[in-house]
């Protein structure tokens, strides 16, 4: 039973999968913020305790913004931290991924089998398209993307998220003179529909919206919550 206060995603249930991002209530996440590290490593423990049952192995990165994709398989336990990379999937039940996250968006996905992956893709790293190489490499595991299904969770919304006239060149692929608001989800969703992904959700919370329950960057908070995904064993 998992005690952290969260806002879980059910669109997975039905294959055993369990995902959820944790809420500001939960506390940060963050090793870099202005909490003593100390008890955000006693937050990261309690959440390896709260999966051990159902997931004895949970894996993060040190992300980057950028768009790399490790792939992790089972055969060990515990708590692995991965090098520079901003997704991971794991093949076996039982790995749990997590990404911390203010504003940037946590993109689950999932398939049937159990096989999971989980993205932090904020504009660098939806400019460097991080959703369709995740699906290319699950498509390359035999994964067909109209069996994959996708979920952006909370993050920055549409009208909470105003960008340079540069950055919404490089996210829209239009010429841009000002800056202008852009809604990253929907950038995301669209690549992932080009991919050939046909389910695909989306999160009804705004980080900066709904800045009373998640942490928000924009919103000048230093803390991180986490979204996280696992197959359950
Ligand atoms: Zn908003």
């Amino acid at each position: 039973m998992i005690e952290i206060p969260n806002l879980s995603i059910p669109d997975f249930e039905e294959w055993g999968i369990t995902a959820f991002t944790t809420t500001r209530q939960a506390g940060t996440f963050s090793v870099a913020g202005n909490e003593p590290v100390g008890e955000v490593m006693s937050r990261w423990s309690a959440l390896q305790n709260a999966l051990a049952e159902n997931a004895p192995r949970i894996a993060t990165v040190r992300q980057v913004h950028g768009n790399r994709v490790i792939v992790q398989t089972g055969g060990w336990s515990g708590w692995l931290r991965g090098g520079q990379a901003d997704g991971l999937i794991a093949i076996e039940k039982g790995t749990a991924l997590a990404t911390t996250v203010a504003d940037c968006v946590p993109v689950f996905l999932a398939h049937a089998s159990g096989v999971v992956g989980l993205l932090h893709s904020g504009w660098r790293g939806t400019v460097a398209r991080i959703t369709e190489g995740a699906i290319a490499i699950l498509s390359r595991n035999g994964l067909a993307p109209a069996d994959i299904a996708i979920h952006l969770g909370p993050a920055i919304c549409g009208r909470c998220y105003e960008v340079s006239a540069d950055v919404r060149a490089q996210l829209t692929g239009e010429t841009a003179n000002r800056p202008g608001n852009v809604d990253l989800r929907s950038l995301i969703a669209e690549h992932a529909r080009s991919a050939g992904v046909r389910k695909i959700s989306v999160s009804q919370y705004c980080t900066r919206c709904d800045n009373d329950q998640l942490f928000s960057h924009r919103a000048a908070d230093s803390g991180r919550q986490i979204g996280v995904i696992y197959a359950r064993v």
